[in-house]
């Protein structure tokens, strides 16, 4: 049987009436994965994972998602496991200690398959700036995946596994959601723990979910989110059902579309999905209204302003001395900490270092770390208004459909530009999600649905009544004509 494309309910249906084992379904993963042109794996889990399979079909185990393989996006610690984080600086890397995001998915009973290929320290857009290669679009190889979770919305795609978590600190798991056609979620900040989470920018990371549909990702939440006393950061919430209202009516429901958010100037098919998508909620009872968020259009140069402030800040710990990779023949300590920097972080990283060591320099603190925080709260403010007034703000996840490899790494503006749509949602800290609505010359193109704080009920409801009436979700690479 072909597990290919399948579903988390569907394989874990499979599971449970045993028309499969675990052990099948492991093992028929690391073939799909060895035949793979994507590069969307950096390591393995093999022998663990199959020794987890079997311990899950003598009955050894139980949980929500027990005997269901996942990939973990590679910026996760894995005790025992191999964690890069996509650079070169934690080749060697193996953590003493799992993330509480994979405790979490691990005590559900699903099983690690591997760790996926990203963005170095997840800065990015294309899954370019990985020290392990770049990972190709399973729609088409010669495009990106988007980034920085690149490797985990290609594996999901390609149907290599029917689960991986990413992270989003400005769009990294909508964004390639989007350009891969399959449906990912951010929580709201706080949510998810960042316990174990290798740190980009710590106000803004947020971990969360990639699947083939909305009810999957529900599923996955249900796990990925808890409080925990190891981040300051968590929310003290109860733990919520995610699956519970994934039915409800959307009649009378209100969607805002953000009147800042142009999309006059996309392409036709972009514009072409997004009104068709209109259609398809309103049919649904769904009612939209225009909302004004003046201060949305600053949200690109704010992040650029305090994700390398942060980052800045949060990889200074990478010193040749405490971690990962060490320069050889070296004069002195200064030497070393200059060369194993030098030689270990690559330009992307490197670029980011330097401007939030100068936007938080004495000299220009003011005029650029503190003016973004300002534009930062305000941002917030217009969040706050425009939720007083709809449930859910729509727009575009991405300006486009998946771009060819190299065709933007000359020019890291146009790069940045791709978190047009998704930037706003972190520095808010609300959810956010991203599904497929559409295709553009057989590439697929995202639908973005942004909730309340803690709503994330509510934008997987939308999702999946949208799903229940649509079947973007259910193509594939192989599903022939998608015009
Ligand atoms: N593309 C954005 C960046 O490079 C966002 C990345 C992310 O969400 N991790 O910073």
């Amino acid at each position: 049987m072909s597990i290919k494309y399948k579903t988390l309910s569907e394989l874990k249906e499979l599971l449970e009436k045993k028309d499969i084992s675990s052990f099948e379904l492991v093992e028929e993963t690391f073939k799909n994965i060895s035949s793979s042109k994507t590069n969307s794996f950096i390591t393995l889990n093999e022998e663990v994972a199959l020794t987890k399979a079997k311990e899950f079909d003598q009955g050894e185990c139980e949980g929500d998602l027990a005997g269901l393989p996942i990939a973990q996006k590679d910026l996760f610690c894995t005790k025992n496991l191999r964690t890069t984080c996509g650079s070169r600086i934690l080749e060697n890397f193996i953590p003493p200690y799992n993330a509480t995001v994979v405790e979490n998915l691990s005590k559900a009973g699903s099983i690690c398959v591997g760790k996926t290929n990203m963005d170095e320290f997840a800065m990015g857009s294309s899954n370019e700036t990985s020290y392990f290669g770049a990972v190709k679009n399973p729609w088409d190889l010669e495009r990106v995946p988007g980034g920085s979770s690149g490797g985990s919305a290609a594996a999901v795609a390609e149907g290599l596994v029917c689960a991986a978590t990413g992270t989003d600190t400005g769009g990294s798991i909508r964004q390639p959601a989007a350009l891969c056609g399959i449906t990912g979620i951010k929580p709201t900040y706080g949510r998810a723990s960042r316990w174990g989470m290798i740190a980009f920018a710590s106000s803004l990371d947020q971990a969360g979910a990639f699947a083939r549909n909305a009810e999957d990702c529900a599923l996955l939440l249900n796990h990925i989110c808890s409080h925990d006393e190891k981040d300051s950061t968590s929310l003290s919430n109860d733990k919520e059902n995610y699956l519970e209202n994934i039915n409800n009516d959307l009649k009378g429901k209100k969607i805002g579309i953000v009147k800042e958010f142009d999309i006059s100037n996309l392409s036709k098919e972009v514009q072409d999905s997004f009104e068709q998508s209109k259609k398809i909620f309103e049919s649904l009872g769904a009612n939209f209204v225009e909302v004004s968020m003046p201060n949305i259009k600053l949200s690109v140069p704010t992040y650029y302003v305090v994700a390398p402030a942060e980052c800045s800040s949060n990889l200074s710990r990478f010193d040749g001395v405490k971690y990962g990779y060490r320069a050889e023949n070296v004069n002195d300590l200064e030497d070393l900490y200059i060369k194993s920097r030098s030689e270990g972080f690559g330009d992307e990283v490197k670029r980011r270092i330097l401007i939030g060591t100068y936007v938080l320099s004495a000299g220009f603190y003011d005029a650029y770390y503190k003016k973004a925080q300002q534009s930062r709260r305000m941002i917030k403010n217009d969040f706050v208004k425009a939720f007083s007034e709809v449930d859910v703000i729509m727009s575009p996840s991405s300006p486009s459909s998946a771009f060819k490899i190299g065709s933007k790494t000359e020019d890291p503006i146009e790069m940045y530009l791709e978190d047009l749509f998704t930037i706003s949602s972190n520095l808010a800290g609300v959810p956010a999600m991203s599904i497929p609505h559409g295709f553009s010359k057989n590439l697929p193109i995202g639908l973005q649905l942004i909730g309340n704080y803690l709503e994330e009920s509510e934008i997987l409801n939308f999702a999946h009544q949208y799903q229940k009436n649509t079947d973007w979700h259910i193509r594939n690479p192989d599903f022939g004509d998608n015009s």
